[in-house]
Parts: C-alpha cells; structure tokens; sequence
C-alpha cells in the first residue's frame, strides 16, 4: 500500500491556474504544455516521485506490452530521438526510468509536490475556483482541476475474511515494495490471472520452492516475443516518426497494428489459420488485429479462441491444467487480452501448480496460508494480483464536490456519466485525463494521453482568449454521449464479458462498459469537430461577459 509520508516539507497554499493530480504520463504533459501556454500549475501525487502506474507497478515481470517504440510521448522530437528503448517491450523500470529521463529534461518536479495524497477538491460556484486539500496540509485554490488519476491506479485488495491473521508475508502486484521481494525458498500463493499475475507467474516460479496460482477465470494470452530492440528497427521508427506517429494517433487503438481488414470468418479454413499461426508468431495484442471482425461478430470471434485454446493446450502438458487454463466461457479479447513470455510453459514445471477457484471459491486466508472449501494451502507469501477499481475508482475515492454540494461519487452511483470522457456535468473547470467514455484503456495510453491533454491546453486558450473563466458540459450533451458510448459498445461482443472494462471485478459495481470504443482515430476526429465548432455541448461564463453560453 502506498508508503507513509517521509520528505518534510512546508505545506502549499495559495492561488494557481491550474491544480494537477497525478504525475504519471497524464500530468506529466500536462504540467508542460500549461507552462507553455504561461498558466500557473501544481502537481500532487502518492508516490514519492514521477511515473504513475510504472512507479507503482513493480513486480516481477512487469513489462508494458505496446512495443516500446510507440510507447513513448511523440510531441518533442529531442525526446523521442534522444531516448534509447533496449527492448522491443520495455520493463518496468526502464519506462519509469524514461519517465524521470522526461522529468528531468523538461523540469518538471519543482512544480509537483509528492507522498502528497489530495483529500478533497471542491468547487466554489461564486467564484468558479476549485479548492484542493490534501493529506499533507496543502489548501490550493485553482481556477482548473485536471484530473491525471490514471485509469489503473486504484488497487483492489479482494475482502477475504481473515486476511490480517496471515503470517506471512502479502503483495499486490499494484503496490510492489520498491526494493524488490526474494522469493528464493519460498512457498508462494498467487491470487488472480489477469495481465499482471500472467506477467509476474513466471518470473516468480523460476526463483520459488512452490507456486500454486488460484485463478477464478483463465485469460487468453498471446506471447510477446520479447528481445533486445534490434538497432535497425530502433532507427526504422526514428527516422520516419513523424509519419508513424501521425498514422498512430488515427489508427483504432492508437497502435500501428497492421490491421488485416478482412472477416475471420468469409476467410477460409486453411487461410485463416495461416493468419493466426503468423500473428501468434510475431505475437502481442496485435494478434486482435489479425480480422476485422474480432470483436463484433462471434462466429468470428470463435475461431480465434479456439486457435488460442489450441495452443495452450498444446504447450501445456498436464491435460487437466491445460483444460483449466484455456478459457471457454467468454469472447477472446472481451477481457483484456494478455502478453506473456513463458506462462504456458511455467505450468509445466514441477513447481507451480493451478487450483479452481470458480465454483469453490477462495473463502478465507488463514494465518498459515488460504482455505479454498475443505482445503488448507500453507504460504510463505501471497501476492495478490486481483486487479484495480478501473477507471472510476482513483476518483470516486478523492472527495470531490462540485455544483450544489453534489459529490462525483454520487453522481456516478449508477456508472460514469461523462462528455467526452473529459469532463462531467455538475463538475464545471474540472477536466479528467483518459476519463471513462474516452478510449483510454482500449488504446495505447500515451497516445490518449497526448490527445486529451493537447485538447485541454486548446481548450485553456480558447477560455482565456475570450475571458471565460468557466466551463461544463451541458447537460443533454453528455447524455447523448453516454448514449452514444453505450450503443457503440452494444454493437460488439464487449458487454458479454464480465471485466473490469464493465465493472464486473468489483462486487457492487454497477455493470457499464465504461471506455469508448469507437476507435481512437473517429474519437480525435469528434473531439476536433466539438472544438472547432466553439467547444459544442459546453456551457460557458466568464466575469467579463457573464452572457456567453455555449457557442
Ligand atoms: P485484472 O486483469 O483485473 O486481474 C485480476 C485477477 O484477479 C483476475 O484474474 C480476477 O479474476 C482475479 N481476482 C480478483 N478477485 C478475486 C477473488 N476474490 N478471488 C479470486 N480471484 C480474484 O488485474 P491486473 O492483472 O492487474 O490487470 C489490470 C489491467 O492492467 C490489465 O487488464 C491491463 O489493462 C493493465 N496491465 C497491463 C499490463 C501490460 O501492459 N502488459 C500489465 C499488467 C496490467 P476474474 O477475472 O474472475 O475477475
């Protein structure tokens, strides 16, 4: 869990533009193109330094799985020609290591303030100013409020009765101790089989006496075909980045996937299979992008699971675990489909053993280990890689307040309900980076990033040029935008999943698909039009001319 305050330091107060919370790739860039466009800005986060969700997600094996050279902010040329990723998909600590190496560059940490958790943001109707606390005695007035929370960033520790009866010692891949755990010896018990378990099984495993993996629902994973990024290709990209990066920022997912437009299932047998064999060869989630029609017509969809089913089975050699790993009961892609290097095989190792925990589930954790029905299992170590309150949940937790005393928790009791993923009715000056009803976690995230931040800085400028010092969503516009978010994701296999894209980890959630999946290239495009066309769906007022409504 995030660690107790250390630096001492004197508390902020006072007047700013611009209030940040988050210093991850979001507030990151933010931060700089405020200070270009002359606003004041202060940054609050947790963690102790820069980085976000590869400050905090540390465990072993932790990789981002967008290639490196498309990871990366594409907006400063010196950046991106200066920075030298070493493998095709980078480690946690070289990203985060990437993320101070941007820090310094554009000196960003003296305005940001650290181990500083915001309390509570609330917003003065008189005199459309935010007031921001935090944990560390910092009282900020900002005229703006983004929020840079991360969509992945609330960790989710399941309710298991007992849990501080454990003995040992327990881990959540989310907030991963920064000097490392040696397992070396260790009975190990991993909680979960989600992109972060799948990620961290078998680095875990090759250092453990034992691992036993509870998994609730098996995952589709596809492999990375990880390895030193080759010099050539490294060049390859720099050299015609411009171009690649313009072709990013329209493509569905903001990756350049080599999208085949063609229908799994108009494709015959043999072809298709072809198809698969090659994209599960040069591997990672662009295995997705094999058909057009992955994730909206089931017969389609069918046969990429079957293929994925195949091969599990084949690499793994216990049929019972292998019959257990493959995943039957939802479309392949409709959970986020995972990237490994070596899962499958690491359950053939004498060391690592998988339990069902779907019809009997995990029923507490006792002071030697878990009980799963009539069964003790004894740990050294439990990690929990049981996931996040996605999207919602780093705000909903944060006590904001906006028009009449409403909370956004409140507001977003029944599901998120936002305009463009970017801001929320009742909550003017309050802006929401990769929001829900944005692509955000359907995309590469630093292209979206980019995006929203590029959108907002635009959107500062337009207030400021025309003195507008207040600005929300009207109320039928982010209506239809719900509507229209809803109705794009009914129109693919999405919904019938239960993932935290829907809310489904969290029991209690209400079950909305929550990202926009209308892709990221028609979402830019839509963004663009509602600016050019005078920020349409926004209500404005400003002190100098208090008449201006929504252009
Ligand atoms: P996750 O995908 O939500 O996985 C959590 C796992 O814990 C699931 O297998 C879940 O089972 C299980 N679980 C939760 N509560 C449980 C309980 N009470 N009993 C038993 N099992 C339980 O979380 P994550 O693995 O941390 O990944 C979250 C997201 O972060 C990913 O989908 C991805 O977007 C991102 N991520 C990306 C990378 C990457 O770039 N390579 C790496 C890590 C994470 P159910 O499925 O049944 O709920």
């Amino acid at each position: 869990m995030p660690q107790a305050t250390q630096t001492k330091r004197a508390p902020v107060s006072g007047e700013f533009d611009v209030a940040i919370v988050g210093a991850g790739f979001g507030g990151m860039y933010m931060l700089h193109r405020l200070r270009g466009l002359g606003l004041s800005a202060i940054v609050f986060d947790v963690a102790s330094g820069v980085g976000g969700t590869w400050y905090w997600n540390r465990y072993p094996g932790a990789r981002c799985d967008v290639e490196s050279m498309q990871y990366s902010y594409s907006f400063s040329e010196e950046l991106q020609q200066e920075w030298q990723w070493t493998e095709l998909f980078a480690a946690q600590p070289e990203i985060l290591r990437y993320a101070n190496f941007v820090a310094d560059k554009l000196d960003l940490r003296r305005d940001m303030r650290f181990e500083t958790r915001v309390t509570d943001a609330v917003f003065d109707e008189t005199a459309h100013r935010w007031t921001v606390r935090t944990d560390r005695g910092d009282v900020v007035s900002a005229r703006f409020c983004v929020m840079a929370t991360g969509c992945l960033s609330a960790a989710r520790m399941p309710d298991f009765p007992g849990l501080s009866s454990f003995k040992g010692k327990t881990y959540h891949t989310g907030y991963w101790p920064h000097e490392g755990v040696d397992f070396t010896g260790k009975r190990v018990g991993v909680i979960g089989t989600g992109s972060s378990a799948i990620q961290a099984i078998p680095v875990i495993a090759a250092q453990a006496a034992h691992v036993t993996v509870f998994q609730r629902t098996p995952n589709y994973s596809i492999p990375s075909r990880n390895g030193p990024m080759p010099e050539v290709y490294s060049q390859s990209w720099k050299g015609n980045y411009p171009a690649l990066r313009a072709e990013a920022r329209m493509a569905r997912n903001g990756i350049l996937a080599n999208p085949n437009d063609v229908s799994a299932i108009a494709t015959p047998e043999q072809e298709r299979l072809a198809v698969y064999e090659d994209r599960w060869a040069s591997g990672g989630t662009t295995f997705m992008a094999a058909f057009n029609d992955l994730i909206t017509n089931k017969a389609s969809n069918d046969t990429a699971a079957a293929f994925v089913r195949g091969k599990i089975k084949a690499i793994v050699k216990d049929p019972a675990t292998a019959e257990l790993l493959a995943p039957t009961n939802y479309p392949i892609g409709t959970k986020r489909i995972c990237v490994d290097t070596d899962y499958y095989l690491t359950y053939n190792k004498p060391n690592v053993s998988l339990v069902d925990v779907k019809n009997t589930p995990i029923e507490a954790i006792t002071p030697d280990g878990l009980r799963v029905g009539n069964e003790e299992y004894k740990f050294d170590a439990i990690v929990f890689a049981t996931g996040f309150d996605a999207m919602t949940g780093a705000l909903t937790k944060m006590g904001i307040v906006g028009r009449n005393g409403a909370t956004l928790a409140a507001k977003w009791e029944a599901g998120p309900r936002t305009y463009l993923g970017l801001m929320t009715a009742g909550f003017p000056n309050m802006f929401m980076i990769t929001g829900p009803g944005s692509p955000s976690v359907l995309s590469n995230m630093i292209v979206s990033i980019e995006q929203h931040v590029d959108w907002i800085s635009d959107c500062l400028s337009h207030l400021s040029d025309r003195q507008i010092d207040c600005i929300e969503p009207a109320l039928s516009a982010e209506d239809a935008w719900v509507r229209h978010v809803n109705e794009v994701a009914d129109t693919t296999l999405y919904p019938s999943a239960a993932s935290w894209y829907m809310g489904a980890n969290i029991p209690g959630k209400p079950r909305v698909f929550m990202p926009y999946i209308g892709g990221v290239g028609a979402y830019r495009q839509k963004c663009d039009e509602i600016a050019a066309k005078g920020y349409e769906g926004f209500q404005m007022e400003g002190p100098v001319n208090a008449a201006v409504a929504a252009e």
